[in-house]
């Protein structure tokens, strides 16, 4: 296996706002594809310290590359391919997560995989959080959910909560925010998670002109509601940090003229998730 170069390559950024781009290219895909098999190594943007915003108290939070989706409003598409991550060994990211246990437990914090999308390492994944629950460390996973299905229900039961970004209800509009992909494999895996009672909280980014479609909004808070385990309902703010990022990896950004909602429109859409009976801000 080749070397990772995380001598080199601060493993540590001070947000996932960092652009990193081709830091694990030299691992050869005859490494990569046992890498996603066994899971002990995995590819990493970085890690960062002290998040009060990614799951409950106090985080680390690991930011992994590669997604399957391509959502117009993704403000970190350098995370998109796995091979912009950083190769760190399994036991290296455990050792980071030991560093700040403590800490963790203190602040009433744990430890958050996000990403990019976590579950396309979820062999990596999986080891990472049972390493955590070892150490008494809450954990948290941010997906998209459409590899729920590779991860088992006794494996689910390590990760603490899950915070599901959910992009839309229906077919069309997912596959429009999204590039074209389904979102049966999310819903299927929202209803897995409620049948076996894991906690969950929500996320929809609101972006004007793209999802803030009342309709849209109130199918999926129904279908939210429905599932009886989620906690909260998080409406973020479309913004634009990530736009630069687009620009410099050639990408077709379709978002340059879209403002972040007005006040009105984020209270609306909060408005229309509690009518459904759910916790929303
Ligand atoms: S699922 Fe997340 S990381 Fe993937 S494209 Fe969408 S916003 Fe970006």
């Amino acid at each position: 296996m080749a070397s990772a170069p995380t001598e080199q390559v601060n493993l540590e950024a001070k947000s996932p706002f960092e652009m990193r781009v081709r830091l694990g290219e030299q691992v050869p895909d005859m490494d990569v594809r046992a890498a996603l098999k066994t899971g002990d190594l995995g590819f990493l943007h970085s890690f960062t310290t002290g998040s009060a915003v990614d799951g409950p108290g106090i985080r680390l939070v690991a930011w992994t590359t590669a997604c399957m989706f391509r959502c117009q409003y993704c403000h970190n598409p350098d995370t998109w391919t796995l091979s912009n991550g950083i190769p760190v060994p399994l036991d290296k990211a455990i050792e980071e997560i030991r560093k700040y246990a403590a800490g963790l437990k203190a602040m009433h914090g744990g430890f958050t995989l996000s990403g990019g999308e976590p579950l396309m390492q979820d062999r990596f994944a999986s080891r990472l959080f049972a390493a955590a629950k070892v150490m008494g460390v809450h954990t948290a996973i941010e997906t998209n959910g459409y590899y729920g299905d590779r991860m088992s229900d006794d494996e689910l039961r390590n990760i603490d909560l899950v915070i599901l970004d959910m992009k839309a209800f229906n077919l069309e509009q997912h596959k429009r925010v999204t590039g074209g992909m389904d979102n049966a494999e999310v819903l299927t895996f929202a209803r897995r998670l409620a049948a076996l009672k894991r906690p969950m909280w929500v996320r929809y980014v609101l972006v004007p002109g793209l999802t803030d479609i009342p309709e849209e909004m109130a199918d999926l808070a129904r279908f939210v509601a429905s599932l009886g385990v989620v906690e909260r309902v998080e409406i973020l703010p479309f913004h634009q940090l990530g736009q630069y990022k687009w620009e410099r990896l050639g990408l077709d950004y379709k978002l340059d003229a879209t403002e972040p909602p007005s006040n009105e429109l984020v209270a609306a859409a909060v408005s229309i998730f509690r009518n459904a009976g759910l916790a929303a801000d």
